[in-house]
């Protein structure tokens, strides 16, 4: 395992790329940058993933609500981030497999107008992941729903389909360490508090960063 003080050192020298944060935003961004040959360094206050990151519900997931928010608002972007998102859970699914797995949900109907509403919405998520589909969403008969979830009041059947569950926690280390291995420089517990400016003043160029407890000076590439 790296020395800390080695790589607390290595801080000092310059960087293409400062990261603050080290949850699933830091970490994704510290890996894609190490692969593109930048050289990144993380700065994480507490621990990796220790925030939002290690709390989510677990889903890797295209979206289905934003889907629904896409037909609603007519809003292009929705649209957008569930064909990126339902892409890169196929790409997660790929790279680590004993990180993620599918995971099938029932969505219970009630009226019957949430039969065509779901049955469609839920055909045409399958439709937008094309190739990257799981397993084909379908319709459940009321008995069936009914043997699975017995303490549901009485439905008119539910909507299967598939999603990704992933060990989030998990996967923001595995990416943290992976960019460590490939010479990046990520440190935990080191709270960045200042962002330090040639001359001091304002408007002066950015070359380095503060830490809480050191009196420390990084040098990431000046622009
Ligand atoms: C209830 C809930 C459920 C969710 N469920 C899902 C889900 O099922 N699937 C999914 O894909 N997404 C889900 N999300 C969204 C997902 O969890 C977040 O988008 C993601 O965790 C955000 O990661 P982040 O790195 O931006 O933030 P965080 O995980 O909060 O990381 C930010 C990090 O920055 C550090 N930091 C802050 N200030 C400094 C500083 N000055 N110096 C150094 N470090 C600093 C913090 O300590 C923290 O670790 C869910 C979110 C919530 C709230």
């Amino acid at each position: 395992m790296t020395d800390r003080e080695a790589l607390w050192e290595r801080l000092r020298e310059p960087f293409d790329l400062l990261i603050l944060g080290g949850g699933a935003t830091g970490a994704g961004v510290l890996w894609e940058a190490t692969l593109r040959g930048l050289k990144a360094a993380l700065v994480e206050a507490r621990d990796f993933a220790s925030g939002t990151s290690s709390r989510s519900t677990k889903l890797l997931h295209g979206g289905v609500r934003y889907l629904e928010l896409a037909f609603k608002r007519l809003d292009r972007r929705q649209f957008k981030l569930v064909v990126d998102a339902l892409h890169e859970r196929k790409v997660v699914m790929d790279l680590a497999p004993h990180l993620a797995r599918p995971l099938t949900l029932v969505t219970p109907l009630f009226r019957p107008l949430e039969i065509p509403y779901y049955w469609t919405g839920l055909k045409l998520y399958d439709l937008l992941a094309g190739k990257r589909r799981l397993a084909p969403s379908r319709y459940l008969p009321p008995e069936e729903v009914a043997r699975l979830f017995p303490d549901l009041p009485k439905t008119l059947g539910g909507v299967a389909y598939q999603d990704g569950q992933f060990a989030d926690f998990r996967l923001n280390l595995a990416l943290v360490l992976s960019a460590l291995e490939r010479g990046a420089v990520a440190l935990n517990h080191a709270e960045a508090t200042a962002l330090l400016l040639e001359g001091g003043g304002c408007g002066g160029r950015w070359c380095g960063m503060g830490f809480r407890g050191r009196r420390w000076r990084s040098s990431p590439r000046p622009w």
